[in-house]
């Protein structure tokens, strides 16, 4: 079976990750998608808000799994018995720490494998981060984010301004 890890923390889960997942789904039998979980990393959303997120937003791709993991991921793949990472480049900048992650991730697993996918234009600029941002002062980011992750950002964005925050 062809397998492959699609992993990151996903703090909130773009249309730029979709994007990807949709794209490598048809290349691969299975696709783990594995949501970080790090104690010493704060998130704006906890790992079952994450994993909800993703879950309802790829509620089409049957064949894509969603764990969560919090060492290594070359741990989660030795388990499992996967080769290949998949990763989506936007720039040149991604390209530069994606490398370095690359070979690290063969260094700890050399039989592995990291596939890089480009990404759409029309998400080559959305991060994460971004998203967060400017949800968080107002902007619009409905097209940039699935309908889940614009509703939970929605949430935050009131609840900084009844805290008087923003
Ligand atoms: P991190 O692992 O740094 O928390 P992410 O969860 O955003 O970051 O990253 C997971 C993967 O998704 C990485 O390969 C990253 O390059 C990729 N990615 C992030 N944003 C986009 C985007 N807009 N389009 C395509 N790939 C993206």
């Amino acid at each position: 079976m062809r397998a492959a890890v699609y992993a990151g923390s996903f703090d909130p889960i773009t249309n730029g990750h979709i994007d990807i997942l949709v794209r490598c789904s048809s290349m691969f039998d299975k696709i783990v998608v594995a949501v970080v979980h790090n104690v010493h990393k704060k998130c704006t959303f906890t790992l079952e808000e994450r994993t909800e997120h993703i879950r309802e937003s790829l509620s089409g791709l049957d064949n894509v799994e969603i764990v969560s993991y919090s060492g290594l991921i070359t741990d989660l793949m030795r388990e499992r018995g996967i080769g290949t990472i998949i990763r989506g480049l936007r720039s040149i900048t991604d390209f530069e720490y994606e490398s370095q992650l690359c070979f690290f991730n063969k260094h700890l697993l050399p039989q592995s494998d990291t596939i890089f996918i480009m990404a759409d234009y029309r998400y080559s600029y959305v991060s994460s981060t971004g998203v967060k941002e400017a949800a968080i002062l107002g902007g619009d980011i409905s097209e940039l984010v699935p309908d889940v992750v614009a509703r939970g950002l929605a949430a935050k964005h009131e609840e900084m301004k009844a805290r008087g925050l923003i």
